[in-house]
């Protein structure tokens, strides 16, 4: 495809363009309001990663909001190859859109509104870049916010109020750290600023059970860790059972499998990737070269 499109390919009121030229109306409720969801899929050598999962998922997102994409399935997946091959892109972080959208008429009624589809795709994110996967994740456990609760903004549509993440990020820079863990009112781990969290206690691999995104990538793990013989349970996750974890690690779409090697200061382990988070890293990987998994992009 020409140029402007290898930083990335955008499709918004129908357009495609190049990201540095993709627009959002200022008056749609997706910003104003926060009134969106999205999704985020990765490309990893030229195929999706379980795109379908990730398609279920972001319309699952919608019919909880009442929002109604104007792209059924076949389209949206048509949309989002066409996005990856314009920019040529063989490892990307695309992203899936719908918002409220614009009021007809001036209403506030939620329901008077045209609802907006947007779509994009940039080259890969890492939230731990790649070469660091030793050296690992250093966490905080948030002490000045808590995640707001899951009957207030539910968790499982994945959202942009990210208020919460945010100042947690703060905390953690001043603190010493780089990634926010918040724990739930009652006291129990939740997840970070775009991952879930997974803790090896004894022989078992412990995940927060609810409060949190279900991640396509935390679902993955989860299989990998069946099929590996690993006992893993999705937990009430108490925070002192989360300091005696032998390992920890953290899961996103943005970077895969990612250790935690300090948790506020103090060493996990011997304050390197352990075992478990490197055998779960490593089938993640090669899982990603699996048929099952993968939507090829024809370039
Ligand atoms: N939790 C939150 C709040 C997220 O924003 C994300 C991803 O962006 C995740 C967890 C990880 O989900 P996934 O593995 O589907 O990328």
């Amino acid at each position: 495809m020409t140029s402007g499109f290898e930083r990335g390919a955008a499709f918004v009121e129908g357009e495609y363009v190049p990201i540095a030229e993709a627009r959002i109306p200022l008056v749609d409720v997706g910003f104003t309001r926060s009134d969106v969801t999205y999704d985020v899929v990765a490309v990893w050598d030229g195929a999706f990663f379980r795109l379908e999962d990730h398609l279920e998922r972001f319309e699952r997102g919608c019919a909880r909001l009442r929002l109604r994409s104007p792209h059924d399935r076949a389209a949206t997946t048509k949309i989002l190859l066409d996005l990856v091959r314009m920019s040529g892109l063989r490892e990307a972080y695309v992203e899936v859109i719908c918002t409220r959208g614009m009021s007809r008429g001036g209403s506030r009624d939620p329901r008077d509104f045209d609802n907006r589809f947007y779509a994009y795709a940039i080259p890969y994110v890492w939230i731990l870049r790649p070469e660091d996967p030793a050296t690992g994740m250093d966490a905080v456990i948030a002490r000045t916010v808590r995640r707001i609760p899951g009957d207030s903004v539910d968790p499982t549509v994945k959202n942009y109020q990210w208020g919460d993440f945010t100042r947690g990020l703060y905390e953690a820079y001043e603190r010493g750290g780089r990634y926010p863990i918040l724990l739930d009112q009652a006291g129990n781990i939740t997840e970070g600023a775009g991952y879930n969290l997974f803790a090896v206690v004894g022989e078992r691999l412990l995940t927060p059970a609810s409060g949190t995104l279900e991640g396509i990538t935390r679902r993955t793990v989860l299989e990998l860790a069946a099929e590996a013989g690993i006992r893993a349970e999705a937990v009430d996750l108490d925070e002192d059972l989360f300091r005696t974890a032998r390992e920890i690690f953290a899961t996103s779409t943005a970077g895969g499998v990612m250790p935690v090697t300090s948790l506020d200061g103090e060493p996990i382990g011997d304050g390197r990737a352990g075992p478990m988070t490197t055998l779960l890293r490593e089938r993640y990987w090669r899982a990603h070269r699996e048929p099952r998994y993968r939507t090829p992009v024809d370039y």
